[in-house]
């Protein structure tokens, strides 16, 4: 161990080939692991050290090809090329051999080191299908390790091969890689020849791969080969376009399919070579599950079950959670409010900053349990299936299954299910999830129907909140139609919807997502919902000095009369008495104390927003304080709890049905409830969702437009909730 060499590896491979899950084991940093084609977008790096290397390994996007496709495939492609890594370990999906293999070929074409990993070899071996290691080495010459990744087994042995692999020099074996048609080769070496007499020395690619990708027409490689060959390069680009020309005549197909073809040929043989499925042994598991799961008839009764049951969960096992955090904010908010003497930073403390956060942080746990619910059905594999059973619903909007993964992401939060529409290849497409995402209800605003249904829906709660969901559902599909019919005309592109096998899922990746989001989660109490409850507080204080409309002052000086003799009745009443005549003081005193607080909030800055913002509101039977927590809804959905719980429960409020009581008691129906549930569902996204919508679609106009359209939209709903409601009478 006398000299370090940094040795970058890249991972590439399939989308749910298990690169992701080899990569944690090798970094064991904690990262996401998805089950569906395509979840790994970005880019992740980690640097090692083992057996005496410093090893930098890249976990590159899933693909299935190296065409430029998707933006998967050029960056992993740009990755290949630009970054030339030491090694590319090609983690292969060894029950799926045949579509793994021809990314494999791609590899191998552009010239990189490749090692391949046959992952999932228990799955493969439980399959029945027995692969010829060796011969698959010796075919294409390169060296082969199997690995099970979620149970980590052959990565050290991959590790040490990867490290040989980067060491040796390449030697001019004569490798295999894909002949192709005859007609094809020749015109593949012809550009090749050209492309070495006159321009070789301006390119870093291997020339034969150049020529294979020109006579492709692959839009990118030309480009950059035009920009660095000038006027050379042109008129190779011109024979080139003969060529093509020359083929398509005599193919009567584009050279491109028929490159292809000749791949899938080459694979073809291989397979035969090296695979071999013992019919009998065949247990096709996920299959059978399938044959229910994704029934006509039933297969949709049991996804929506699943979601029912998903929500139910959260509703109801998230309670006793809740009550012990609820408890344990009580306590802070009492110790603080001993300690902290009386004045305005006291308030800040206990009202603005305890109460705001604390009135949202209560609701971590219905957030664990839903995010935890979510990389369930992710990792099991059924969320796939749910594209799948959607997809025909999705065909009435004109989008496929694949759309509904972000959406249903959505449910979680809009942030990550907006990134998620990169695996989209279609920009409208794209946009148009973009769009309708924002009505799948994410976890944030979940606290908002959780108080709002748990105040007036009491048992029905879980019910009512299952039924915002599925309006939220409806309302994006109607959208769809919508957009697809006039903004967003076009036809959808066919697409094979994968289905990967069922897993169990590895309880250390379930509980890896649960963290990582309550981590955003947290990290949300910490930023903008502590920020937002500290404005909303220092909107509700200020100014201090209210004109009242009347003296109370004086009113008080009676009250603190009325006081003393309360409590000389009460020095001199017997036990009993002692309960009634307390309970009969604070309605007393509470009634005037009510009133000043009442006219001092409307008189605070908040309340004049309210006011000014209320006559928009109205006709939804929502109250200047609804209106003003909407308002703040906007920076973060969440927000809308604490801003109620500041605006309502004014003054002390550590009875936890504190927020409860002030709501029933201030002229919210039922109905107007239920109408502010269907706007907090359906109004303008958060700050950072709508950041995220700018940067995916790269346009002010579709955020704006995102923007009116969701909050009218919301308005409309709204009000005939509301209108509607009253005139039938409830
Ligand atoms: P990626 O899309 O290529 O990043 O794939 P992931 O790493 O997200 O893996 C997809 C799923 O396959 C996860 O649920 C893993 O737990 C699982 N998985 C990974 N490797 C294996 C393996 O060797 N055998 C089995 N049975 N499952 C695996
Ligand atoms: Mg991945």
């Amino acid at each position: 161990m006398s000299e370090k060499k940094i040795i970058t590896i890249a991972l590439a491979g399939n989308p749910n080939s298990g690169k992701t899950t080899i990569f944690n084991n090798i970094t064991g940093t904690r990262q996401k692991v998805g089950n569906w084609p395509g979840v790994t977008v970005e880019k992740k790096e980690g640097l090692i050290q083992k057996f005496g290397y410093d090893l930098k390994i890249v976990d590159l996007p899933g693909t299935y090809s190296l065409t430029p496709f998707s933006i998967e495939e050029i960056v992993a492609r740009d990755f290949v090329l630009e970054e030339s890594p030491d090694v590319i370990i090609d983690i292969i999906d060894a029950s799926n051999l045949e579509r793994s293999l021809y990314l494999a070929t791609q590899l191998r074409e552009i010239d990189s080191k490749v090692l391949f990993a046959l992952n999932m070899a228990d799955v493969a071996r439980s399959n029945g299908t027995k692969i010829d290691a060796e011969m698959l080495s010796d075919l294409l010459a390169v060296p082969v390790v199997f690995t099970v990744g979620n149970k980590n087994e052959g990565i050290d042995n991959l590790l040490q091969e990867a490290i040989k692999l980067a060491e040796t020099c390449p030697e001019e074996k004569e490798k295999r890689n894909v002949k192709y048609s005859k007609d094809i080769e020749n015109a593949v070496s012809k550009i090749q020849n050209l492309i070495e007499d006159k321009v070789k020395e301006k390119l870093t690619y291997k020339s034969r791969w150049i020529a294979i990708k020109l006579l492709e027409d692959d839009k990118i490689v030309k480009e950059r080969f035009a920009g660095k060959t000038g006027a050379a390069g042109e008129e190779i680009l011109d024979e080139v376009q003969a060529l093509r020309k020359n083929l398509l005549i005599h193919y009567d197909e584009d050279p491109e399919i028929v490159m292809t073809d000749d791949r899938y040929g080459f694979i073809a043989g291989i397979i035969k070579e090296v695979q071999t499925i013992s019919a009998k042994e065949r247990i096709d598991f996920s299959r059978n599950i399938d044959l229910v799961l994704t029934n006509r008839f039933i297969g949709f009764p049991i996804f929506i079950f699943f979601i029912w049951a998903m929500f139910q969960l959260t509703f109801t096992l998230g309670a006793y959670p809740m009550e012990w955090i609820e408890s344990g904010v009580n306590l802070i908010s009492s110790f603080a409010g001993n300690i902290v003497p009386e004045s305005l930073l006291k308030d800040l403390l206990i009202n603005g900053i305890i109460g705001g956060v604390g009135s949202v942080i209560v609701f971590l746990p219905n957030i664990l349990i839903l995010f935890f619910c979510i990389a369930l059905l992710e990792d099991t594999g059924y969320m796939a299936r749910a594209a799948f059973l959607m997809d025909k619903i999705m065909h009435l909007i004109g989008l496929h299954g694949k759309s509904f993964i972000p959406m249903l992401m959505g449910f979680g939060c809009n942030v990550p299910a907006i990134m998620a529409t990169r695996t989209l290849e279609s920009e409208k497409d794209r946009i148009l999830t973009i769009l309708i995402t924002p009505f799948m209800s994410c976890s944030a605003k979940l606290p908002v129907y959780i108080v709002l249904a748990g105040t007036f829906f009491a048992a029905k709660a879980g019910n009512v909140i299952f039924s915002i969901y599925l309006l939220g559902i409806f309302l994006s599909i109607l959208s769809g139609r919508l957009f697809r019919s006039t903004l967003l005309k076009g036809v959808d592109a066919p697409f094979v919807m994968e289905l990967p096998p069922y897993r169990v899922p590895m309880i250390k990746s379930l509980l890896i997502h649960m963290w990582d989001r309550s981590k955003m989660f947290l990290r949300k109490m910490g930023g903008i919902i502590l920020i937002g409850s500290v404005v909303v507080w220092t909107l509700s204080a200020f100014p201090r000095d209210i004109e009242y409309s009347a003296d109370y002052s004086a009113k008080m000086n009676k009250m603190n009369q009325i006081n003393e003799s309360f409590n000389i009745k009460i020095a001199a009443a017997g036990e009993e008495d002692k309960e009634i005549l307390k309970k009969e003081r604070i309605e007393v005193i509470g009634i005037i104390e009510n009133e000043m607080n009442s006219e001092r909030s409307e008189k605070t800055y908040m309340g004049r927003i309210g006011k000014l913002i209320s006559p928009v509101f109205e006709p939804l039977g929502i109250d200047w304080r609804g209106s003003v927590a909407l308002l703040t809804g906007f920076f973060a959905k969440e927000i809308v709890v604490s801003t109620l719980g500041v605006l309502y429960s004014v003054e002390e409020s550590d009875d936890r049905d504190a927020l409860k009581n002030a709501l029933l008691s201030s002229g919210m129906t039922p109905l107007s409830a239920l109408a502010m549930m269907v706007f907090v569902l359906l109004y303008l996204p958060c700050l950072a969702t709508i950041a995220m919508i700018r940067k995916e679609t790269g346009s002010f106009k579709w955020t704006a437009f995102s923007i009116v359209y969701s909050t009218s939209v919301a308005w409309i709903a709204a009000f005939c909730v509301f209108q509607g409601g009253k005139l039938l009478g409830f």
